[in-house]
């Protein structure tokens, strides 16, 4: 049993020694004396040189030959690269191939159109590009972890099967449930967080959600991933600065440990290093009045899509909060402001570069009369909201939150044209294959 295996992205601290290398062949090209191996191990890429004096002549013209993707056990001596990122490439001294496919891998370096891409998916991450991003958003989701562990709060599992509605009745995925009837899957776990408060006081989940978006946008799955946070006593401006830091802590995060990756898939670093803090805040108000000044036929009580937001966040180079957006297109849940009862004490967070919502966030009702009245507002059963309605009985408290988009973050953060790059296998309108 060989003992000395070594993964790429530890090869420098082996320079000059015999190493044993386990992963696959990405690609290859070779004359008639050497032939160039480009590997990867899932921690990195680097090249392998195979030298045709090294080989008997039947072994060489396999190496030659080798079809891209096959996996292979190698042995080596690291040598020094400056040319590479990993700063070595491997010297190969003996091969063993594992498996070698017998059809021609099917993306090859020709463009391939989406399409061919997302039905092959399963071997797409597999793909430079694929692996920067993906490691990208292990480092986002790690970082929304750390964030909150350091800040004392404590994690709350909210589940996927609701028996109510979180957002709003349009986008629901509604099944049977045994007897009990219908139930949906989880838009949010944001009113489970909201009795989690109540109890812990500092609440967060991760976890993803399900919204039947109908329309396509380069910014909706239909299955995502969302961090929520809850607060007992906090108010709006208290949600607004955890949301700043939190977002922050993300972006400093991501530029400590993986400004490589970010550079490799041709992101714009500086752009994200732009990102400080306070960040910019902007009422839904004045945002309407500048929006007119642009050009747009808009008016008080009507919803920003993805062309308002865009131009309201191009005004900024960091991200910006809208605030105070009218009571009737938010969800039931949202506090009115005590000055202008027509707007609620919310947020929406919108990312530069034409991202557009990554957050919303509000103060959340704690009054059990104005809420019962709101649901009803909003036509919603209100048996069905009993027990949220409870908190409202048993020592209730003001209380503010707000979801995060993990791939619209990552999205943003990476660069990306689309949202379905952010997540490993994405379900879209007409998706769920692979
Ligand atoms: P949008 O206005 O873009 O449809 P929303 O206001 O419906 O978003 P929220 O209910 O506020 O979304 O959800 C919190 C966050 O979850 C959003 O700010 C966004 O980052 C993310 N999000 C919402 N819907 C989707 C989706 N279909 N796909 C990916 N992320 C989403
Ligand atoms: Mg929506
Ligand atoms: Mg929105
Ligand atoms: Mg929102």
């Amino acid at each position: 049993m060989n003992t000395n295996w070594v993964y790429i992205k530890d090869l420098k601290n082996h320079v000059d020694e015999l190493v044993e290398f386990r992963g696959w062949v990405w690609n290859k090209r070779s004359s008639g004396k050497i032939a160039f191996l480009q590997l990867r191990d899932g921690t990195g890429f680097i090249q392998g040189v195979a030298e045709k004096k090294d080989f008997d002549d039947e072994t060489f013209e396999k190496i030659r030959k080798i079809k891209m993707e096959t996996s292979v056990i190698l042995r080596g001596i690291v040598k020094k690269d400056e040319r590479s990122p990993f700063d070595v490439e491997l010297s190969i001294k003996y091969i063993e191939i594992v498996h070698e496919p017998e059809e021609d891998y099917p993306i090859s370096k020709k463009e391939h159109g989406i399409d061919f891409l997302m039905e092959n998916r399963h071997l797409w991450i597999r793909s430079r590009r694929q692996f920067h991003i993906l490691k990208i958003r292990n480092e986002v989701i790690k970082a929304i972890r750390d964030f909150f562990n350091e800040n004392d709060f404590v994690l709350i599992d909210t589940p996927i099967f609701t028996g109510s509605i979180g957002e709003s009745a349009g986008n629901t995925f509604q099944l049977d449930y045994f007897d009990y009837g219908k139930v949906y899957l989880a838009q949010t776990g944001q009113l489970y967080l909201e009795a989690a408060a109540m109890a812990f006081g500092k609440v967060f989940n991760l976890g993803p959600t399900f919204r039947a978006e109908k329309s396509k946008t380069r910014r909706h799955l239909i299955e995502f991933w969302m961090n929520e946070a809850e607060v007992a006593f906090y108010r709006h401006e208290d949600n607004i600065k955890l949301q700043e830091s939190l977002v922050n802590f993300i972006v400093n995060r991501v530029l400590a440990n993986c400004e490589e990756d970010l550079i490799e898939i041709g992101r714009d670093v500086d752009k994200l290093q732009k990102v400080s803090l306070p960040f910019d805040r902007i009422t839904y108000r004045e945002a309407v009045t500048f929006l007119n000044k642009k050009g747009f036929d808009i008016k008080f009580g009507d919803d920003f899509g993805a062309d308002e937001e865009t131009v309201i966040a191009s005004q900024f180079e960091k991200p910006v909060f809208v605030e105070k957006y009218p009571r009737k297109i938010k969800a039931f849940y949202m506090q009115p402001s005590d000055e202008d009862p027509e707007v609620v004490m919310c947020d929406d967070l919108l990312a530069p570069e034409g991202y557009g919502e990554i957050i919303g966030g509000s103060e959340r009702i704690w009054d059990e009369k104005l809420l019962i009245e709101r649901l009803k507002e909003c036509n919603l059963p209100v048996e069905e909201y009993k027990w949220y309605i409870d908190l409202r009985k048993y020592g209730s408290v003001p209380h503010s939150g707000f979801g995060l988009g993990v791939e619209r973050t990552i999205a943003w953060i990476c660069g990306l044209e689309h949202i379905r790059e952010a997540i490993p296998f994405a379900r879209t309108l007409y998706r769920v294959y692979p």
